[in-house]
């Protein structure tokens, strides 16, 4: 016999969108709660100064404001529509678990 666990998360659990720069390991941290997000940040690391880059020197930028518009705006509708249980669908992250890399940081 094999079992396997998969793990779920829902959108309104995401509390905060997390950057670590490869070259330094500066962590940011941007709460999906924070009002003004200023994105603008995110174009390069504030301790070294690395641009945070998508493939095609690209900067992160437009993509993470894309990403958190989109789950803001998911979990307010999901929040709205859960006021009626009985209707519409459910809505899940499934995200890898892999307790070699799990980190607590
Ligand atoms: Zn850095």
């Amino acid at each position: 016999m094999s079992s396997q666990t998969q793990y779920f998360i829902e959108l309104g659990d995401v509390l905060a969108l997390r950057f670590k720069c490869k070259h330094c390991e500066t962590i940011v941290s941007l709460p999906m709660s924070a009002k003004d997000k200023r994105m603008e940040m995110l174009g390069a690391c504030p301790n070294c100064n690395e641009p945070w880059l998508l493939s095609c020197n690209v900067s992160i930028v437009p993509a993470v404001a894309e990403l958190t518009a989109a789950l803001l705006k998911l979990t307010a509708i999901i929040q709205e529509r859960d006021k009626s249980p009985d209707t519409g669908v459910s809505l899940m992250l499934e995200v890898k678990h892999d307790e070699t890399r799990a980190t607590s940081r």
